[in-house]
């Protein structure tokens, strides 16, 4: 049966290196007998030009019905700020999209600030701090008085135990086999308590997998000095937010930091980088990112939909891109290069 994947540009460079995704993705479905059916969705300032709405109702209605999609980076700053259809679209929470799982790499011939790197990086991303995760409504915020102000932090025990298991899905495939899980429960007795009480669980699951854990500001140090010793990190949502970007950047910057939101049915490719405006429209915003999310989602659904086409799209992708940046001819300027954004997305789909 054919893959349901939509196709969200988001903002500025989301118009440019999305369509670079969908070319490649749809390249190695073509080479492996994968049948895709795309749905393109409005969403962002064009769907607000069009329809007066940032997320028009129809595009969260057709969402429920697809296998995942792709999503642009969405240009939040540029939204007026009173305008109550502007807003960041509410799909990690919307769709139980729990695990954001980003996948940080290094290559040799690439500049990065360490070689070797090849760390997943797994973020629970429906409780803890943030916002619109820790509640049904409201903020998860509140201030008593002009004195002091209150955060709350949601960590349950189905929640850490649904993304500890798939840190430990993902270890098991990888040759290391080794989670490490980053909290700081001897502090945070309860809620990083039971964040790591639940890893430990999960671990009794997996014994071929070796379960680490590190308490987040020894993590803080060890990832910046030594990040080679990682293969897979599961943690709760700020913590991961923050060090997800610290990976990218130790391995090589936004362009090359791609990821997927996934939960228990659907999936959402979305690299880390935003929209980008300083070089919107130039055609020189590295596509990398956004590629390497559609393959991993596309790996994601052929393992979870038992598609073996899909994992070898993948495959084939991972491929491609690897020759593309080890020959350097067909790079963008951020990592080195002379080549447009889709000059690097038709070198990609020529190696195919
Ligand atoms: P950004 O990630 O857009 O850009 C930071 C720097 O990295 C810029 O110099 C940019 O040119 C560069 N960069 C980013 N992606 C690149 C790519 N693929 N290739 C080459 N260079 C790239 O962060 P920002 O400037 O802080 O935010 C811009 C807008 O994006 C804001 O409106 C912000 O709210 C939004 N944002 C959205 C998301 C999202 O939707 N996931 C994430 C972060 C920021």
């Amino acid at each position: 049966m054919a893959l349901k994947i939509g196709i969200l540009l988001g903002d500025d460079i989301g118009l440019e290196v999305v369509p670079e995704a969908v070319k490649v993705m749809t390249a190695a479905a073509e080479q492996t007998g994968l049948a895709i059916e795309w749905r393109p969705l409005p969403i962002g300032r064009k769907a607000h030009e069009a329809h007066g709405t940032t997320m028009p109702p129809g595009t969260i209605e057709t969402l429920s019905g697809l296998d995942g999609w792709l999503l642009g980076p969405i240009g939040h700053s540029a939204y007026p700020r009173n305008d109550p259809t502007w807003f960041n679209p509410p799909l990690r929470k919307k769709f139980e999209l729990f695990a954001s799982v980003k996948p940080v790499r290094s290559y040799p011939n690439l500049p990065s600030v360490h070689k070797n790197m090849d760390v997943v990086f797994v973020r629970e991303t429906t409780e803890g701090l943030t916002r619109g995760g820790t509640v049904v409504a409201g903020n998860g915020e509140f201030r008593p008085n002009d004195e002091i102000s209150i955060g709350m932090r949601v960590v349950t025990r189905r929640g850490a135990n649904r993304v500890a298991r798939v840190a430990f899905e993902i270890a098991r495939t990888r040759p290391r086999k080794k989670v490490a899980t980053v909290h700081k429960a001897p502090t945070f007795k309860l809620v990083c308590g039971m964040f790591a009480e639940e890893c430990h669980k999960v671990a009794a699951d997996f014994p071929d997998v070796t379960l680490e854990d590190v308490l987040i500001d020894s993590f803080a140090l060890k990832l910046a000095m030594k990040p080679q010793q990682y293969d897979v990190v599961v943690t709760t949502n700020t913590f991961g937010d923050i060090f997800t970007d610290l990976g990218a950047g130790l391995a090589g910057g936004l362009g090359l930091a791609p990821g997927i939101c996934a939960g228990e049915h659907q999936a959402m490719a979305q690299a880390t980088h935003g929209s980008a405006p300083d070089i919107a429209g130039k055609g020189i915003a590295n596509p990398y990112a956004m590629i390497m999310s559609g393959k991993s989602l596309l790996e994601w659904l052929g393992h979870k939909r038992g598609e073996p086409q899909a994992v070898a799209a993948a495959k084939c992708i991972d491929a491609a891109v690897d020759r593309v940046i080890a020959e350097a001819k067909h790079l963008t300027p951020d990592v080195g290069g002379k080549a447009s954004t889709s000059q690097m997305g038709d070198a990609i789909v020529a190696v195919m």
